[in-house]
């Protein structure tokens, strides 16, 4: 039987307490996973990390962690680079000590590189982490490539497997809104689309990468570069459909880690599960 578990980016939007006591409260409220915040820069100490990581083992929390948004391993610059280096690492370190399994990031930008030459900027970026990884004999922590949203960044489906084939100890992040976004709208309007993402996956890098697959959902808004801002699952006017990448992932059926980018975090994972539990008994049926 698959697992798929639901959790907010972030801290939930109905909380008021400690960053280290969050997952009992979302044990309390049914949901089993949670994507730390480090996207603004890596602020947890140790002490902390270590604390969250033993509650949310408690609470049968799976826990993630996104990096910061400033890492751009495709720069023209070689010291932005070496920061975004730096900043990976740090936050990798910092997912060792919470016993995150994956820490998201987003590549780079192609900012006057063409697109394969971005992408060979952006792998051996990530071989240093890697070198930094086995030196520290971090053996726990995958690197999420996380597939994005603005068509200026690296990230379709097709890099972010590149990414991970080339680097090693890597999974995709899979943001189905993203992929949306990306494609104006005109991907993952179909359980068939669905399916393709996965298979594309199993194919190139095999069952480990999705063992569980970690998705980011919400609906998004997107103009002519893409993603414009992640909105409200209630949001009739945007896409994608849930229901849609529900039935998808069930029907492959592989152990899924869906994480709500919505603007309402929790309440929208919720809805998921929801969703989810109702297509799964009719599934059985
Ligand atoms: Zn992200």
């Amino acid at each position: 039987m698959v697992r798929f578990r639901f959790g907010p980016a972030g801290k939930p939007v109905e909380y008021r307490g400690s960053t280290v006591d969050i997952p009992f409260f979302l044990k309390s409220i049914g949901l089993d996973a949670f994507e730390y915040q480090a996207v603004r820069g890596v602020r947890i100490s140790r002490e902390d990390a270590e604390l969250l990581g033993v509650n949310a083992r408690k609470s049968d929390v799976l826990v993630s962690i996104h990096a910061p948004y400033y890492i751009n391993f495709s720069s023209q610059k070689e010291d932005v680079i070496d920061r975004s280096v730096e900043r990976l690492c740090e936050t990798v370190k910092v997912a060792n000590y919470m016993g995150a399994y994956v820490v998201v990031f987003h590549p780079g930008y192609y900012g006057g590189f063409k697109p394969d030459e971005a992408l060979r900027k952006v792998i051996s970026g990530l071989l240093r982490v890697r070198e930094f990884m086995e030196s520290e004999g971090i053996t726990s922590v995958w690197l999420g490539p996380e597939t994005t949203g603005k068509t200026s960044q690296v990230g379709s489906v097709d890099e972010v497997i590149s990414i991970c084939r080339e680097v090693g100890k890597s999974r995709p992040v899979i943001d189905w809104a993203h992929i949306y976004a990306r494609s104006k709208g005109t991907y993952i309007t179909s359980i068939d689309h669905v399916i393709e993402v996965i298979d594309r996956i199993e194919k190139e890098l095999g069952r480990d990468a999705l063992n569980p697959l970690h998705c980011h959902f919400s609906k998004i808004s997107y103009g002519r570069g893409g993603e414009r801002e992640h909105v409200v699952l209630a949001d009739k006017a945007h896409g994608p459909d849930f229901k849609i990448v529900c039935k998808g992932l069930l029907e492959v059926g592989v152990d899924t880690v869906i994480i709500s980018e919505s603007p309402i975090l929790e309440k929208d994972a919720l809805v998921m599960k929801r969703v989810y539990e109702e297509l799964l008994s009719a599934y059985k049926t």
